[in-house]
């Protein structure tokens, strides 16, 4: 479903009285579980803190796109920054009885960060985000959406040597791994995957599957 057809079978939420203009942003907590979070697509559940950031050209006119709080604090910083500074919660039918400070939200924002930056630390498993690259081992392309396993070689430039970014199949990670240049080690590679890819670990373990029933 696009975002455009969930917005037609969503019915609107009752809107502030026509002619009013409506203000840019509001914080409360939501009045029904009918909305959904535009950053992570789940559902607002009734009664948690959702900000509405106004958009002038929503299938029913001028609208609210709603974000859980932390979500928009995770991705929109900036807007949230600005809702807080315009005191939005004033623009709530029942303004939200407790709300987290702004330093609170920052702080959450920068945990979310930091765990984003520490997925990056290599190796880790991804969903190939293009179908368009190359298995770096055997050379055949990569689905799209699959599963890919992202190792860490040596690149030496002079004397210095830096571990860069090398993806694979999973079922060509074991010849990978005795290339001389690949740093990363067969020993503890599910326990670094899981630590760093950010994914469930059915999905570790089916990959962890596909490694080792491969031929090296
Ligand atoms: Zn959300
Ligand atoms: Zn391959």
């Amino acid at each position: 479903m696009t975002d455009n057809e969930r917005e037609k079978n969503e019915a609107p939420e009752p809107q502030e009285e026509p002619g009013e203009p409506l203000p840019p942003y509001v914080i409360e907590a939501a009045r029904s579980s009918r909305s959904r979070c535009k950053s992570c697509r789940r559902a607002i559940d009734k009664g948690s803190l959702r900000i509405g950031i106004l958009s002038e050209g929503g299938f029913y006119g001028p609208g609210y796109m709603w974000h859980h709080l932390g979500c928009a604090a995770r991705r929109q910083w900036e807007k949230v920054e600005e809702a807080y500074a315009q005191e939005a919660w004033k623009n709530a039918k029942q303004p939200p009885g407790k709300l987290p400070g702004l330093d609170e939200l920052r702080a959450q924002r920068e945990k979310a960060e930091e765990k984003r930056a520490k997925r990056k630390e290599l190796p880790y498993v991804e969903e190939d985000p293009s179908g368009r690259a190359r298995c770096k081992q055997c050379g055949e392309p990569m689905e799209k959406g699959s599963l890919r396993v992202v190792v860490g070689k040596d690149v030496t430039f002079g004397n210095q040597t830096r571990t860069g970014p090398m993806a694979v199949h999973p079922r060509c990670v074991k010849a990978a791994l005795e290339q001389p240049d690949v740093s990363t080690e067969l020993e503890g590679l599910r326990e670094a995957l899981l630590e760093n890819s950010g994914l469930p670990e059915e999905r570790i373990d089916a990959v962890m599957r596909e490694i080792e029933g491969s031929a090296s």
